[in-house]
């Protein structure tokens, strides 16, 4: 009996798959049309790949297949933000949000199913960590929330002809920011496999403005990041503006607390006009004084950047509050008179529970339930 092919071809870069064909006995630029299928045309059958030699095709089937991931469900928000549910092949299931704002497609991906770094604020977090995603995973919630995008407009995807398939498919992803479940730099080399497809011009051709990391700080991994020539938008979520808080909220801080993250971040090799975006959820009496947002301001100064101030997004299953408005915009103008860009981060989804930090994969647990 033949044996099941083992390798899922989306797990592998463009070196890998060149490697690959020319271990197989065809040419490298095969990979490069086998790429084009893949992420451009977006064909699930190796057979379908018409311009590859047929030796190649048969072969490729026995030693691999291609892994989708089609959405168990899609809850469409008020204000026009969805959030796709994935059910993986082990059974774990993770979630995607696509936010439409003016001409861009953001789609926020995730790259675990839960996380381990437990932050306090963070539902995610408090289910836990459960596992990393493969890098097909990771490449698939694009691919597959594109693909429920089109066919929830009303059109099918015909697999048979690549061509309608990426009329279909439209309008296109612009965006992907990995914000989703999970810390990206907790599952490095997946993660960063990834970011190379997105890349990649026949992969799905996002250049680097249009990815966006990010971090809880995790140090020696933002150190291993820095020394590639991968490009994508920094992203750090500092969430207080002292140890003790930190700590408090975030126990990655005890191993590497702020002093660290921010050595770290005044080394990020950014282009002209480029800037380290930091995140920071507000919480009611805990990270949310007038002090606070002084120290912030002596914190980050001089790094070229923008404080997104996302306030938080409660749930039952959180012990914490969002500030009023008025203390956010208090917040805001003290970063604002020191001449910091800070923007108030809209929270979008909130009633699908999508927003920032509500994902966990629930549909999945309702659905199963009795
Ligand atoms: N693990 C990465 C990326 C996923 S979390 C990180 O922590 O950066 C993405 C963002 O959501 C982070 O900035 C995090 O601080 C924020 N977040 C988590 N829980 C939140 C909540 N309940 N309300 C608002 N933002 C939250
Ligand atoms: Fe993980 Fe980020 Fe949530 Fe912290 S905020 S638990 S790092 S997903």
């Amino acid at each position: 009996m033949p044996s099941k092919p083992t390798v899922d071809i989306k797990d592998l870069t463009q070196n890998d798959l060149e490697r690959l064909v020319l271990t197989l006995g065809h040419q490298g630029y095969s990979a490069r049309q086998l790429i084009t299928w893949l992420y451009r045309r977006r064909i699930i059958n190796f057979h379908e790949m018409t311009d590859l030699p047929k030796t190649l095709r048969e072969t490729l089937r026995r030693v691999a297949f291609i892994s989708t991931l089609t959405p168990n469900r899609i809850e469409t928000s008020e204000d026009g933000s969805k959030k796709f549910l994935f059910s993986l092949m082990d059974g774990n299931s993770v979630e995607s949000v696509l936010v439409p704002d003016g001409s861009r497609l953001t789609l926020c991906i995730s790259t675990q199913v839960g996380c381990p770094l437990g932050c306090r604020f963070c539902l995610t977090g408090r289910m836990g960590f459960v596992r990393n995603l493969t890098t097909s995973e990771i490449l698939n919630q694009i691919l597959g929330a594109q693909r429920g995008e089109a066919t929830q407009l009303g059109k099918t995807a015909q697999w048979e002809e690549a061509t309608q398939w990426e009329e279909a498919s439209k309008p296109k992803i612009t965006n992907i920011v990995l914000m989703g479940m999970g810390e990206p730099l907790a599952n490095y080399d997946n993660t960063v496999k990834a970011i190379e497809m997105m890349h990649y011009d026949l992969g799905l051709a996002l250049s680097g403005r249009r990815i966006t990391l990010s971090t809880s700080g995790l140090v020696p991994a933002m150190e291993r990041l820095i020394s590639t020539k991968l490009r994508f938008q920094w992203a750090v979520s500092l969430n207080a503006a002292d140890d003790d808080t930190r700590s408090f909220l975030m126990p990655i801080n005890k191993s590497h607390p702020l002093k660290e993250v921010l050595e770290i971040c005044r080394r990020f090799r950014l282009r002209p006009r480029e800037r380290t975006i930091f995140e920071y959820v507000l919480i009611d009496g805990i990270n949310d004084s007038p002090r606070d947002a002084l120290r912030l301001a002596h914190l980050i100064k001089g790094i070229p950047c923008k404080v997104n101030l996302i306030p938080l997004n409660e749930s039952p299953e959180l012990e914490f509050q969002r500030p009023s408005d008025e203390k956010i915009y208090e917040f805001q103008k003290i970063l604002l008179d020191k001449y910091i860009t800070c923007i108030i981060r809209k929270s979008r989804g909130g009633d699908i529970s999508a927003a920032c930090g509500q994902l966990t994969g629930t549909f999945h647990r309702v659905m199963n339930s009795p």
